[in-house]
């Protein structure tokens, strides 16, 4: 099957009574034992397994063609669950713009159980000196935030693979629709499902998709399971809901995106446009290679400088200011504010997460706000 159609009948709904299409929520927090002691359910306790979830968990797994998934109750617990599986003393190399909230989980919670390395890495052959006989993981994130560096994944597993390291790669702005890690050769696939997964802004959670059950992999079942960080039965019924249209919605991202990102390439107030999709990108020939399409989010550099950018993010009327992405409505921000004082990120720049509005209308209402500057 293709994804369009694995995401709407991946679920084999042979369970129901009442001959429900769609996957009733059950909320039970237990289940019923057998004569035996067994659970003939399948469900013992719903921190450990329910219905919902790992319905959720199976659509993931096909959609990335990976072997099991593990969804947890935010990206940052299922990113963190790869963490706490490391063997204490582990060093990690993670890229130089890594997620905000990874990197001060390392610096904070694992300060004293792990070490790391932040580098650049778009540029695969500086790798090499970094990695040190306790690297056990490289974490990549692809396309990164929020300046849209492409990490070349087939390339980067050759390297892990030959140097056994594990490969966990952040695959949130990409989605499973546009990019599979697994297939390039990732041994992890990460998802802040908040974003264009759930993709209405309205529920939290992460996923963890492997290439295959190893130990590794039942140390962050356990984490889950134990650690119990989970979704809720509901929170997974909204994200199988969305999963089905996740295709559709990535197409209508893309191509308002990559509209937006030419049209701002050429407007006389920009001074940059970081978007995969424009030949101009320096990894525009390595996306292509990896993703089916170019993604829904893009940066921008105003010219001037943290005043003018926070001028428009203050002045548009459809884009809302706010942080996150992935969602159908446009959102808008002005980054470097959020990330704090300590940030690498440049002043004049703008986060945009392209929704699904008409282009004409996001277009209309960033030239209008645009002409304050
Ligand atoms: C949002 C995000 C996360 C964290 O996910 P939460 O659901 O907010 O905990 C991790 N990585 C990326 C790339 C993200 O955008």
């Amino acid at each position: 099957m293709k994804p369009e159609t694995t995401a709407i009948h991946a679920l084999q709904l042979t369970q129901s009574a009442t001959g429900d299409v769609t996957m009733p929520i059950s909320l039970s927090t237990t289940f019923l034992r057998g004569e035996d002691g067994g659970y003939p359910g399948g469900h013992m306790y719903s921190r450990v397994s329910n219905p919902n979830r790992s319905a959720l968990e199976n659509v993931i797994t096909a959609l990335e063609f990976g072997e099991d998934s593990c969804a947890f109750s935010s990206g940052n617990t299922a990113g963190m669950a790869v963490f706490q599986a490391l063997e204490p003393g582990s060093h990690i190399i993670a890229p130089d713009d890594m997620y905000w909230g990874f990197k001060k989980q390392l610096q904070s919670i694992f300060a004293n159980t792990l070490t790391f390395d932040f580098i650049d890495l778009t540029d695969l052959s500086a790798i090499a000196k970094h990695i040190k006989p306790n690297t056990a993981l490289i974490w990549a994130e692809t396309p990164s935030n929020p300046l849209l560096k492409i990490t070349d994944i087939e390339a980067l597993a050759a390297i892990c693979k030959k140097h056994q390291l594990i490969f966990a790669c952040d695959s949130t702005f990409a989605s499973p629709s546009l990019q599979n890690p697994i297939k390039l050769g990732a041994d992890i696939v990460m998802h802040s499902t908040t974003k264009y997964i759930g993709g209405h802004s309205d529920v939290l959670g992460g996923c963890l998709t492997t290439a295959r059950k190893d130990e590794f992999w039942e140390k962050i079942k356990n984490i889950q399971q134990i650690g119990g960080a989970v979704p809720s039965p509901f929170d997974c019924f909204l994200l199988l809901r969305s999963l089905k249209t996740l295709a559709y919605r990535m197409k209508g991202h893309c191509e308002n995106a990559e509209k937006l990102a030419r049209h701002l390439a050429q407007h006389p107030k920009i001074a940059g446009v970081y978007y995969p999709g424009l030949t101009s990108h320096p990894q525009h020939e390595i996306v292509k290679k990896q993703m089916s399409g170019f993604g829904g989010m893009l940066s921008i550099l105003v010219n001037g400088d943290a005043t003018a950018a926070r001028t428009v993010v203050n002045q548009v009327k459809i884009f809302a200011q706010a942080t996150s992405l992935g969602g159908v409505e446009s959102l808008i921000e002005h980054r470097a504010s959020v990330e704090g004082p300590d940030t690498k990120t440049p002043q004049n720049l703008i986060r945009i997460s392209v929704g699904l509005e008409h282009i004409d209308d996001l277009i209309a209402d960033l030239d209008q706000a645009l002409a304050f500057v």
